[in-house]
């Protein structure tokens, strides 16, 4: 405005030609720079409830023992339904236990954009793995319901049952959990059957508490990094990727057993040395290749295992991890290659037998990627994209919605330990960050 006026006060060819420049900058400025949110979290409030709910199971070590079933967990569901119903959410548990609060929209037709994660831990756990996503996304609806915003999608909160002993909830809500799953024993001494009922579910209904394609606009997991990228780099918000698929083998090498005193060195078949050619091409091949792949030995086992015998037999382990299926096959091809050519020097025979794992690549929804690292943009928080090498709720939920995944700073990468730590500003940072996702999304940016 002020530039404005000094100029028009002064008109010349030039300052037409400013007037002009800057009015069209100007112009650029407004159509990027997004509106300011219409609230945003509050890093004490959510600190308190973190603290709060770190009471119930707490043990001597500052950490959790809440494992999904337990009484400790029933205590601290209870405490995030209260928290519910203070941010005006409908409350109720469906037949897989999954706590889930509801605020309805003024399009009532419109599918229902959900976020949340666990509040079950590991035994020995700390106060912020699942509790920050739990929390932040109440404080979302808190912030929504204080503020008098209303959104045209349905909300909901989801506090996912036994995160930790297999995604027991998320995997139910997809329609993906197994019957023999049912029969598990947990931590808590129960059965996973025994303790959905504990919770308040219903197992022998759990089709109930599925979720179909198109029900759901969109899930977002708020979640701690569990690693250090983050920290040491001092950056904000992590935009997941996805969470990487994993594939395992027995890789068996045969060659012949025999004395070590009196068979010539040129006259062996020495599996061990196969192997140790082998572990070398696997890391040779995972990082000879561009992206992130990574392939791991990390078990091996000689036979007979004695020092005076030349090792007849090797089995050893053979782990592959990428964001791409399609990439896990390539590093595998490629270390197959590589297997042969060693067989043939060495005179043993290599074969993988392959142990199924069942874990999936699950890449979160490209739009939603953008959706987040806009919205952290927005806000002034730095960001990058990062695969999640650990496991989580959302990706059973990449089977039936757009799914997007924020990650917030773990002090010093510890995680599942009482010394896991996540700063209050941080957590609010990836509050606020889901709140304006959530906001872009219920103004149309998935439709
Ligand atoms: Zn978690």
């Amino acid at each position: 405005m002020f530039v404005f006026r000094t100029v028009a006060e002064t008109p010349g060819t030039n300052t037409i030609v400013m007037i002009v420049c800057l009015f069209f900058a100007l112009l650029t400025a407004g159509l990027t720079t997004a509106e300011p949110l219409p609230a945003s979290a509050s890093a004490d409030r959510m600190e308190q409830r973190i603290k709060a709910l770190s009471q119930f199971g707490a043990n001597t070590d500052g950490g959790v023992d809440r494992v999904a079933f337990s009484d400790a967990d029933i205590k601290g569901r209870e405490y995030i339904k209260g928290l519910m119903r203070e941010a005006g959410l409908t409350v109720r548990v469906d037949t897989a236990g999954n706590i889930i609060g509801r605020r309805e929209g003024s399009e009532p037709d419109l599918p229902v954009i959900m976020f949340g994660s666990h509040i079950d831990s590991v035994p020995g756990g700390g106060n912020y793995d699942g509790d920050v996503g739990v929390i932040g996304a109440i404080e979302v609806a808190q912030l929504l319901h204080e503020n008098n915003i209303a959104t045209r999608h349905p909300l909901e909160v989801v506090s996912f049952t036994d995160e930790e002993g297999g995604l027991t909830g998320s995997l139910a809500m997809t329609g993906r959990l197994k019957t023999a799953a049912l029969g598990i024993v947990t931590h808590s001494g129960k059965s996973v059957g025994d303790g959905i009922r504990f919770v308040g579910g219903d197992p022998d209904r759990l089709e109930l508490a599925q979720r179909k394609p198109g029900e759901l606009a969109a899930f977002i997991e708020l979640h701690i990094e569990q690693g250090a990228i983050l920290y040491e780099a001092k950056i904000d918000i992590g935009v997941v990727e996805g969470i990487v698929g994993i594939r395992w083998w027995d890789v068996v090498i045969e060659g012949f057993a025999n004395h070590a005193g009196t068979t010539p060195m040129n006259r062996r078949k020495d599996a061990m040395l196969s192997a140790a050619d082998l572990v070398l091409a696997i890391n040779n091949v995972a990082t000879s290749m561009s992206g992130r792949q990574v392939a791991t030995v990390g078990k091996i086992r000689a036979e007979p295992g004695a020092p005076n015998v030349i090792p007849g037999r090797v089995v050893m382990s053979l782990e592959i991890r990428d964001l791409s299926a399609a990439k896990i096959q390539q590093v595998f091809e490629a270390i197959e290659d590589e297997a042969r050519r060693i067989a043939g020097t060495r005179y043993t025979a290599i074969h993988f037998d392959e142990i199924d794992v069942d874990v999936d690549p699950a890449p979160t929804d490209e739009r939603m990627r953008r959706i987040i690292a806009s919205a952290a943009d927005a806000l002034g928080l730095s960001h990058q994209s990062m695969p999640s090498g650990a496991g989580h709720d959302a990706q059973d939920m990449t089977h039936i919605a757009p799914t997007g995944m924020i990650f917030v700073p773990s002090v010093d990468g510890i995680s599942h330990s009482p010394k896991e730590y996540t700063s209050p500003q941080d957590m609010a940072n990836g509050t606020d960050v889901l709140l304006r996702s959530v906001l872009t999304i219920d103004k149309g940016a998935l439709e």
